[in-house]
């Protein structure tokens, strides 16, 4: 089978590929987006973005966010913020939106079932490439090519989907019911509310029921025929450029493993990855900041989720009343430093 011939291939048309290809629009470089879904927008994920993605004036960033009810294993208390600190704009709007700022051509329905070092191939065709970008989520293919694990720190979403617009945005801080997870209420989009848990390590139906009867009890719901879905996140960086392949977003390792915000980072390692190919020096300083942050986003992890640590129990005393004078301030320092930061 003869090869297409590309500059460069990216895997993965979600924020993380797309943001590539919009910073590679105007090269001259020959570049092909290869999506294994029939179109855009289909991850499972909020699609809720912080002020760290930039948007051009008029773009509808959807709902914004100045409430947040912050819980732990027994307390619930609503915050409110001076700002927004996140706005609910989905995916299937960003993704529109970032494809519409690259030239590349995006080829839908094309899984990549092959990597070689020439060329990568799906059920369709066979594309030769100069550089590869793996953008292709927290299964990457392309991160398994490099022969890279995936398992300090990954770890799943699950969650029941209720059908109707999210009205409050809650997070739970949980380390005696599961120690190292997270519960949550958010949107799924601008139409459904998605509540679950989040935990660390492997996906586990045990856990899965747990997080169910947990929905139950903490929002008042019978969650028995509620739809249910179960999604892995990736924040094991090992690098991104392994020769003429590059990792970006969750294929990379970039998630934020405190909050699970991944769609700046995904962006942003895009552009870097982009500006590195294209022979700017900014992509590489890019990168290097992003590797930097990520590396104190995993130590605070640690640091947060191990309840054998004081920083632990730190936290869930000011989570327990996040309103009061000393524990605001903390709170305030904490939360705007992991949205804005
Ligand atoms: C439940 C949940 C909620 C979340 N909510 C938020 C949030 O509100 N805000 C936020 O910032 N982050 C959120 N995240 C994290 C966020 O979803 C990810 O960090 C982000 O999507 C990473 O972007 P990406 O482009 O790297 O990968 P992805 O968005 O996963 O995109 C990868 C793309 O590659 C495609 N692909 C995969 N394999 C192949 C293949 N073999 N061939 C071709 N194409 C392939 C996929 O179909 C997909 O389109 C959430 C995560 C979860 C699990």
């Amino acid at each position: 089978m003869d090869a297409q011939p590309y500059d460069v291939v990216i895997v993965g048309a979600g924020p993380g590929g797309l943001s590539c290809a919009a910073h590679l629009a105007g090269s001259g470089l020959r570049v092909l987006v290869l999506e294994k879904n029939d179109r855009l927008g289909k991850k499972i994920c909020s699609g809720e973005i912080s002020s760290k993605v930039k948007t051009p004036k008029g773009f509808d960033r959807g709902h914004p966010w100045t409430e947040i009810h912050v819980g732990t294993d027994d307390t619930k208390t609503v915050v409110k913020l001076p700002r927004p600190y996140l706005h609910t704009v989905g995916r299937p709007e960003i993704e529109n939106h970032l494809k519409s700022q690259s030239d590349a051509t995006v080829n839908f329905s094309e899984p990549v079932t092959k990597i070689t070092p020439a060329y990568v191939e799906t059920p369709q065709g066979r594309y030769s490439y100069r550089h590869l970008v793996g953008a292709d989520g927290s299964f990457s293919a392309v991160r398994a090519h490099l022969g890279l694990p995936s398992k300090n720190i990954s770890g799943w979403a699950f969650h029941c989907i209720l059908d109707k617009p999210c009205t409050e945005f809650q997070m739970y801080w949980l380390p005696k019911t599961l120690p190292g997870s997270y519960g949550y209420m958010m949107s799924k989009n601008r139409d459904k509310t998605m509540a679950g848990m989040a935990w660390r390590g492997e996906f586990d139906h045990a856990l899965a029921a747990k997080a169910k009867e947990w929905v139950g009890k903490t929002f008042g719901i019978d969650p028995t025929n509620l739809k249910t879905e179960a999604m892995r996140g990736n924040a094991d960086y090992r690098g991104w450029e392994f020769g003429n392949i590059y990792l970006v977003g969750d294929a990379g390792g970039f998630l934020n493993p405190l909050t699970t915000e991944g769609i700046a980072f995904a962006i942003r390692s895009g552009e870097g990855v982009a500006k590195h190919i294209i022979g700017k020096p900014e992509g590489r300083k890019i990168m290097k900041r992003m590797a930097d942050a990520h590396i104190w986003q995993v130590r605070l992890f640690h640091l947060f989720t191990n309840p054998r640590l004081p920083f632990c129990w730190a936290l869930d005393w000011v989570l327990k009343n996040p309103n009061g004078r000393v524990r605001r301030k903390l709170f305030d320092w904490v939360f705007w430093n992991l949205i804005d930061g």
